[in-house]
């Protein structure tokens, strides 16, 4: 039997505030936020504020955070490279992998993905996997396949037991940063598609896995978008980066 569903708010900050920024940030949000029982609140910020937001949210363990990205190596020569397994150390316990901003500006392939949610699930954090068509994928007739082929192969390299550990998000690329959202009725069919998908994934919790949505949601769409069938939480880009904006989009469907 699977477990309920907790709901997921999830920033993702991408390349925005800085360790100055991230604990004015943090300070703004505390005040304004207040702890749900009944959702997880999680911050995506760049890895180099990280410590800044640790220490910034020491005292209110409901607000947890994770990495944006890390390598498909644990260590060596890869200047720049993030390994999971250093991770843990600044306190964070999430990890996104597969975003379509990784995939289109570093080239990550499904194959990349997949041995980035290795890394995560070794280090012991708790990996959302990012899927997601492009607009000329969509209007192709691609939806489903594209779909099928992402967290097929994503999940090709994991075994049973990690399998139902992860967390998904579906993040149409034509919606990203654009202010142009899913209507409920599109997330909603992506979401039994991806939940579908999983059914068919030996070793997936399709019933209990969290599918979130992202792709410009904001205060003002964030009730319809929560309300569409599947639609377990969402993956938030611009509207997270104000703290007011961030605290009314956690405020929602309580
Ligand atoms: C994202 O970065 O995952 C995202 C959904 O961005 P935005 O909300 O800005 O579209």
């Amino acid at each position: 039997m699977s477990q309920p569903r907790t709901p997921v708010f999830a920033a993702n900050w991408k390349m925005c505030h800085g360790p100055v920024e991230t604990g004015a940030f943090v300070g703004r949000f505390a005040a304004r936020h207040v702890r749900r029982d009944d959702a997880t609140v999680v911050v995506f910020p760049p890895a180099i504020s990280l410590p800044a937001f640790a220490a910034a949210v020491s005292g209110r363990p409901d607000l947890e955070f994770g990495v944006q990205d890390v390598h498909t190596e644990v260590e060596g020569a890869h200047t720049s490279g993030i390994s999971a397994a250093m991770v843990p150390a600044t306190g964070a316990t999430w990890g996104l992998a597969g975003h379509s901003e990784r995939r289109r500006e570093f080239g990550d392939t499904d194959d990349h993905v997949g041995r980035k949610l290795v890394r995560l699930l070794e280090a012991g954090l708790r990996p959302v996997l990012c899927v997601g068509e492009t607009l000329e994928e969509r209007e192709s007739g691609r939806l489903e396949t594209v779909l099928d082929t992402q967290i097929r192969e994503a999940l090709r390299p994991l075994d049973r037991e990690d399998r139902s550990r992860l967390v998904y998000a579906y993040e149409p690329v034509w919606a990203i940063g654009t202010g142009r959202t899913a209507s409920p009725d599109d997330a909603a069919e992506a979401h039994a598609i991806v939940r579908d998908r999983l059914a068919q994934a030996d070793g997936c919790d399709a019933e209990g896995s969290v599918i979130l949505y992202g792709g410009s949601v904001k205060p003002a769409n964030i009730e319809a978008l929560l309300a569409a069938s599947g639609v377990d939480g969402v993956l938030v880009g611009g509207a997270s980066l104000d703290p007011d904006s961030w605290a009314s989009i956690c405020a929602a469907g309580g």
